[in-house]
């Protein structure tokens, strides 16, 4: 276990063959400690065959959530360059009343939602920060993916509005939604298609600390970013005395100090430096020190962000976190602030109380399968078919001795009585 007191000046840059090296050298020491409990009676010779009563990583759907803990997961944390070892940016926070929300969800990152385990019932809200694809370039996937996945809601969306209405997220929702019509269209009458409907709520870019959300006890309030274009925003989420905060993309600012302020844990962009984006991303100087410190904020800046914005976890993320690059990052950082600090990584697991927070790496089922509605599957309704003209009806060499069998066999083994179509 990490604990947040003992991260001073040290930052997690937590990387698989590290996480497996210490599960390695937990297993042991657990193993160690029972053999040596029962060696009196048994022989030495033999393992434990109980479980561990706690392991070092995070494993979906085997953990309670205490009434009064978040969790927080990072389901993407690297750049809008794809790789397959960090999506773009998408957090999700499970609160202990049971309610789930997702800010940003940024290409790639549907992907590690679904490694969650969660029904998609329940990823129904999402929070966008600003409209770079980066930040919202998987919101079609987890919307017809979770439809497809059995979520049964609404699908309900909350972005900044900007300074003109196509720059804003209800445009672009609608117009996402445009880009989908012949995939909605053909899901018609084969699959229920209540989850295909969107509730968009579009709000002030310049609301300073607004209220956006308030349910079940929880607040969640935007603030003006600057980042880009007019129109990003950050967030604050606050639960039960805990207080998350998420930048999404910013350039440090006046109102992300005042009101992430205290946060307890403080998930800010921490973007790669200049130099990284010339040596590795083979960009020119000048853009590399443009994009790198006008755009976004730079490992030194986001370390004084932190020293100004004080939060129990600062998190940084935005940048490809690699076994090169990290501690490169970190002395930049180190630089500017010398408080609590994580380098985020996809799957790494906050769970934080008012006593304590622990940082985890999760570890996930890569064969995993959806996870039925919460409420009863309703099936298609046939009526709404859009079906084939009679140039692709006439084009189908239909097996129907073969249909017959299907269909015969699929009613035994269900106990149904489906009539095979003509
Ligand atoms: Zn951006
Ligand atoms: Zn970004």
């Amino acid at each position: 276990m990490l604990k947040c007191r003992e991260l001073n000046r040290k930052a997690i840059a937590i990387s698989a063959l590290a996480l497996g090296v210490a599960m390695g050298l937990y297993l042991a020491t657990a193993n160690l400690q029972l053999v040596s409990t029962t060696q009196a009676q048994e022989s030495p010779q033999l393992s434990p065959v109980t479980a561990l009563a706690e392991r070092d990583a995070y494993f979906p759907g085997t953990e309670d959530l205490a009434p009064d803990e978040m969790r927080v997961i990072a389901c993407g944390t690297g750049m809008p360059n794809a790789r397959p070892k960090q999506a773009a940016a998408c957090f999700l926070v499970e609160l202990g009343n049971g309610d789930k929300f997702i800010f940003d969800i940024g290409t790639g990152s549907m992907e590690r939602l679904t490694g969650l385990a969660i029904p998609f019932d329940y990823l129904d809200k999402v929070f966008i920060g600003h409209l770079h694809a980066d930040h919202f370039g998987d919101l079609d996937a987890l919307w017809v993916g979770g439809v497809i996945s059995n979520r049964q809601r609404p699908l309900r969306v909350w972005g900044p509005n900007s300074t003109k209405p196509e720059y804003g997220t209800a445009y672009a929702v609608d117009h996402m939604q445009k880009m989908l019509t012949w995939d909605a269209a053909s899901r018609l009458g084969n699959v229920n298609t209540q989850g295909l409907q969107i509730e968009v709520t579009e709000f002030d870019y310049k609301g300073v600390n607004q209220v956006i959300y308030e349910e079940n006890g929880v607040s969640i309030r935007s603030f003006p970013a600057i980042h880009a274009l007019d129109g990003p925003v950050s967030f604050t989420l606050e639960w039960n005395g805990l207080k998350f905060a998420f930048s999404s993309d910013t350039y440090p600012n006046k109102w992300w100090m005042e009101y992430a302020k205290g946060a307890d844990i403080a998930i800010h962009e921490c973007f790669l430096p200049p130099s990284l984006l010339v040596k590795k991303q083979k960009w020119p100087v000048p853009d590399a020190l443009n994009v790198g410190t006008q755009v976004h904020t730079s490992p030194s800046m986001f370390g004084k962000v932190m020293s100004l914005t004080e939060p129990r976890l600062a998190v940084g993320y935005h940048f490809f976190n690699d076994f090169d690059t990290a501690p490169f990052v970190e002395r930049q950082i180190r630089t500017t602030y010398d408080g609590p600090l994580a380098l985020a990584i996809d799957y790494m697991v906050f769970n934080i109380t008012k006593e304590d927070i622990r940082v985890r790496m999760a570890s996930i089922n890569e064969d995993v399968w959806p996870l039925p509605s919460v409420t009863e599957k309703l099936p298609a309704d046939p009526s709404q078919r859009v079906g084939f003209t009679d140039f692709l009806i006439e084009g189908r060499e239909v097996f129907q001795d073969i249909i017959n069998k299907i269909y015969d066999d699929t009613n035994e083994e269900f106990g149904t009585d489906v009539e095979p179509p003509n």
